[in-house]
């Protein structure tokens, strides 16, 4: 995951230890190649050079000139500012209520499905919950039929009403089925479009007034980097989500989206997907994110 980034990080810092003496000069040096790695990992250039003004503020007051170890202390510094970037702590996500309401929003084939049924396998699975999904598109009969082959995969009970046209309807009528066999988490997959959509907007956005969800989880394809950045943007100004999942993870992903998102909307990073399998569902950990950056 991120490896062009990793690599290139890794080599600024590799310049570093290999001088027999740090100077200012040494680590201006080192905090541009940092720049530089991140603009190519995709991050937006005014979040590259807040992060690298604040690395090299850092480095400078902790002397690093004077360290026994400067290429490490540099490390560490950049490892606490990455999770800093990232969100700092892992975020809560709430699945109280009765039942806990999660919606979930997207462009069209971002993962929205996937991800629907790897959190109703993740709750069933891991916090023991009796999790209900709904197909709430109402356009494309084939989403309904991607999400009941998934709730079978899992043994979840899938809701849709193939000839209902009015999504708002689909999903309070999913809510009072849900209540009706105790089940006590709904998760509402809704329909999304491949560009941003006025139409897609206004109708999540009735959804989610009409449920009023406990979560609304906004979903973006982690390789569209700084696209997913800006995607995020349209997303959140219209339905103010609690959180952000970010989905293949397991492609060629460069980190934009990983490390721009949080600082731009907000908002958490709550899930990371990679892969089509039920069972790879991860939390977000900023933390570890920045380890794994690191190596
Ligand atoms: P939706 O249109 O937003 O509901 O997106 P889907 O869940 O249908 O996913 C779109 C495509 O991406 C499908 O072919 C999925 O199998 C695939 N996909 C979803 N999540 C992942 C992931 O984490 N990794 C990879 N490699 N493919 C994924």
């Amino acid at each position: 995951m991120f490896n062009s980034l990793s690599e290139k990080l890794e080599s600024a810092f590799k310049n570093l230890k290999g001088q027999a003496r740090i100077t200012e000069l040494n680590i201006a040096n080192t905090v541009k190649d940092i720049r530089r790695a991140l603009i190519d990992a995709d991050v937006n250039f005014k979040i590259a050079k807040e992060f690298t003004d604040k690395v090299k503020e850092k480095a400078l007051g902790e002397k690093v000139i004077n360290s026994v170890s400067p290429g490490q202390l540099m490390v560490k510094i950049v490892q606490d500012e990455l999770t800093e970037l990232m969100g700092g702590t892992a975020a809560d996500f709430s699945v109280t209520g009765n039942p806990a309401i999660i919606l979930i929003a997207g462009l069209q084939g971002s993962g929205k499905t996937t991800f629907t049924g790897k959190l109703a396998n993740y709750l069933k699975v891991q916090k023991g919950k009796s999790p209900m999904v709904v197909a709430a598109d109402i356009y494309r009969p084939a989403a309904i039929d991607q999400l009941t082959v998934l709730g079978e995969q899992i043994g979840v009970p899938v809701y849709a009403e193939r000839d209902n046209k009015d999504a708002v309807s689909i999903a309070l009528n999913a809510i009072k089925e849900a209540r009706a066999q105790n089940k006590n988490v709904v998760i509402i997959d809704t329909a999304g479009r491949l560009a941003i959509d006025e139409a897609m907007m206004t109708e999540v956005a009735n959804i989610k007034q009409a449920v009023n969800p406990t979560e609304i989880l906004f979903v973006v394809d982690a390789m569209t980097g700084q696209d997913a950045v800006n995607t995020a943007k349209a997303f959140n100004d219209r339905l103010d989500f609690t959180g952000v999942v970010l989905t293949k993870l397991d492609g060629d992903t460069r980190g934009g989206a990983a490390l721009s998102i949080k600082y731009t909307v907000q908002k958490p990073i709550k899930f990371m997907s990679s892969g089509e399998k039920m069972d790879t569902l991860d939390v977000f950990y900023p933390d570890r994110m920045a380890q794994r950056i690191l190596g």
